[in-house]
C-alpha cells in the first residue's frame, strides 16, 4: 500500500478544491435560468468565479470544508484498520497544507484539535464487497447546510402546507418545506438527499448517502424518479433564489431513497446540501493503494471555466465604504445596495460573540465592520519569530449569521459596530438594533471563499487565538470586498420579505 497516503491526500485536495462535473453542470443551468442583473444573478456570478479561482489556486472552494466523511468499500481480506489510520494521517496533512480548515472541536471543552482529528472525526464508514479494488468516496458537507438538515415524523403539520400524511403527498410537502425552511442559510441553490423511512439515526445516514448519486442520474424506481423531478420543478418555483435573495434557482437536485420502516414510525430525513457540493471518489489498487480511476469525473472531458464573461462585473453604482463608518453613512444605505468595502475589518463568530457578552473587545470596535467568518489561515515562516512569521488567508467566505442572533444586538449597541457581514440574514432583535443604533447587515456570498480571500490585502493581527483558527478574531485589511445590503437601518429586511413571499408561494403550490 505504498501509494495509499498520496492517493488519499489527492482525493481530499481535489474534493475540497475542484467541484465535480455534475455539480458544475447543474450550477451552470441554475445561473442560466436566473434573470440577468438581479441580486441572485450577481451572487451566481461570484459563485461561478469562485469555483474557477479554487481550481486555479487549488484552494478550498468554501472555507468551511465540513465534516470529512469517507465511505470505503474493501475486498474481503483488506486491512481496514490500516486504511483508517492512513485516512486520519491524510486528513491531518491536508489540514496542515490549508486544504481543509481545522474543524474538529471537542464538544465538552470547546477546544479545536487543530488537525481535524478527534473523537469520531473524521467519519469513516467501511463496507466489504465482492470486487477486487478499494472504492473510497469522500463528502465534505459544511456546517451551514448541515444545520438546515431536517427530519419529519409523519403525520405532521407544516408551515404554509398544512397536514402532511403518511403517503407520497405527505413526503412531497416535507421536501418543499425543507427547501423553504433553508432559505439562503444553507447557501442556496442547494440539493436534497432524502430517505423515506428507516429509523431516525439510519434515516439521516441514508439521506446523506443519496448525495453520492450524480445530480443527472435517474432514480431506478419510477415512483421516486417522478417525485424527484416534481420536487426539482416545484422548488424552483418557490422564489428562494441564490443565497435567499429571491429568484428562480433554488434547487439543483433532489435524490430520494426509500427504506423499510417500523409500523409506528414514518420519518422523512433530509440532508440539505449547499451549492458547494463537494464529493468525489476514487478506485484504488488493493495491493498498492494507487488510484486506478476517478469517480464522478470523465477523464476525456477537461474542466471547463465556469464564470460567464468576466464574471462578477462592477456597474459603477456600488457604494464605497471605508471603515470606520459613521452613523450617517450607514443610514444612507438601503436594502438592495451593493457595497464595496476598502479598509479594515474584524472577523468574529460564535466564540467571539459569546466572549463579547462578558468581556470588553480586545480592539476598538467603534465604527467597525464585523465579519461573520471562520477563515482558513496558514502561518508561514517561523511562528516564534515575529520578523518572519506571517499569516496568509487561504479561504474566507461568510458563515451563517443566525447563530449570532442571541448576541448581535448587544454587540452592536455596546461596542459601536456599524456593519455586520454574514450570510442568510438575521432576526427581529438584530433588525431592531440596526434601526435604533444606526447599523446595517451586509450579505456576503456564501461559499465564495476564494473570491473573498483575494480581497484580503493584509492580515494585520489576530486576537483570541485560544478559540482556534476559525473562531479567533482576525484583523484584516480588504480591498473591493463586495456585499449586498439585505437589512438596513430603516427596519427593512430582504430576508423577512423573501421568507413571506416564498411562504405564499408554498401555499399557492398547495392549492394548485
Ligand atoms: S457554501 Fe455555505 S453552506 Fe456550504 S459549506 Fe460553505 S458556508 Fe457552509
Amino acid at each position: 500500500m505504498e501509494f495509499l497516503a498520496t492517493s488519499l491526500l489527492e482525493l481530499i485536495t481535489q474534493t475540497a478544491t475542484n467541484l465535480p462535473p455534475d455539480v458544475r453542470a447543474a450550477m451552470s443551468l441554475a445561473a442560466g435560468a436566473e434573470t440577468p442583473g438581479t441580486q441572485s444573478a450577481q451572487a451566481l456570478d461570484i459563485i461561478l468565479s469562485n469555483v474557477d479561482m479554487a481550481k486555479e489556486d487549488e484552494g478550498p472552494i468554501c472555507q468551511d470544508t465540513g465534516m470529512p466523511t469517507f465511505i470505503v468499500h474493501t475486498p474481503v481480506g483488506v486491512n481496514q484498520l490500516r486504511i483508517k489510520k492512513v485516512i486520519r494521517e491524510a486528513v491531518a496533512e491536508a489540514t496542515r497544507c490549508g486544504k481543509l480548515r481545522p474543524n474538529s472541536v471537542d464538544s465538552l471543552t470547546g477546544k479545536n484539535s487543530g488537525d481535524n482529528l478527534g473523537e469520531e472525526t473524521p467519519v469513516v464508514h467501511f463496507e466489504q464487497w465482492e470486487e477486487d479494488e478499494i472504492d473510497v468516496r469522500l463528502i465534505l458537507k459544511g456546517g451551514g447546510c448541515e444545520n438546515k438538515n431536517i427530519q419529519y415524523s409523519l403525520p405532521s403539520n407544516l408551515d404554509h402546507l398544512g397536514r402532511a400524511d403518511r403517503n407520497l403527498e405527505g413526503v412531497r410537502k416535507c421536501l418543499l418545506h425543507a427547501v423553504w425552511q433553508a432559505q439562503g442559510q444553507g447557501c442556496a441553490p442547494g440539493a436534497l438527499g432524502v430517505c423515506i423511512g428507516s429509523d431516525r439515526a439510519h434515516g439521516y445516514d441514508l439521506a446523506k448517502r443519496q448525495l453520492l448519486r450524480t445530480l443527472d442520474d435517474t432514480n431506478p424506481n419510477p415512483t421516486l424518479a417522478k417525485l424527484e423531478a416534481e420536487i426539482l420543478e416545484e422548488a424552483n418555483r418557490l422564489g428562494v433564489g441564490a443565497m435567499g435573495f429571491g429568484g428562480k434557482s433554488s434547487l439543483i437536485g433532489c435524490k430520494i431513497g426509500a427504506a423499510n420502516r417500523l409500523p409506528a414510525s414514518f420519518f422523512v430525513s433530509v440532508a440539505y446540501e449547499c451549492w458547494a457540493f463537494r464529493r468525489l471518489g476514487v478506485r484504488l489498487d488493493a495491493a498498492t493503494g494507487a488510484i486506478t480511476k476517478w469517480l464522478y469525473r470523465d477523464p476525456a472531458r477537461k474542466v471547463e471555466r465556469m464564470a460567464r464573461g468576466e464574471g462578477f462585473a462592477l456597474t459603477g453604482r456600488e457604494v464605497i465604504l471605508t471603515p470606520p463608518l459613521t452613523e450617517a453613512q450607514v443610514r444612507a444605505l438601503k436594502v438592495g445596495d451593493v457595497v464595496l468595502i476598502h479598509g479594515e475589518m474584524f472577523t468574529g463568530r460564535d466564540n467571539v460573540h459569546a466572549y463579547l457578552m462578558k468581556n470588553p473587545p480586545p480592539v476598538d470596535m467603534n465604527g467597525s465592520v464585523l465579519y461573520h467568518c471562520g477563515p482558513v489561515m496558514l502561518q508561514e515562516g517561523n511562528p516564534d519569530d515575529p520578523r518572519t512569521s506571517r499569516w496568509t488567508v487561504k479561504a474566507a467566505g461568510p458563515t451563517t449569521s443566525s447563530r449570532e442572533e442571541p448576541y448581535q444586538a448587544d454587540v452592536i449597541r455596546r461596542y459601536g459596530v456599524r456593519a455586520v457581514i454574514g450570510k442568510g440574514g438575521m432576526g427581529a432583535k438584530t433588525l431592531a438594533a440596526l434601526k435604533d443604533f444606526g447599523a446595517v447587515y451586509l450579505n456576503g456570498i456564501g461559499g465564495a471563499a476564494q473570491y473573498y480571500a483575494r480581497t484580503v490585502e493584509q492580515v494585520l493581527g489576530v486576537h483570541l487565538m485560544e478559540f482556534g483558527v476559525p473562531e479567533a478574531m482576525w484583523h484584516i485589511r480588504v480591498k473591493g470586498f463586495a456585499a449586498i445590503v439585505t437589512m438596513d437601518a430603516h427596519g427593512n429586511s430582504l430576508h423577512a420579505d423573501i421568507e413571506a413571499k416564498t411562504g405564499a408561494a408554498l401555499e399557492a403550490l398547495q392549492e394548485a
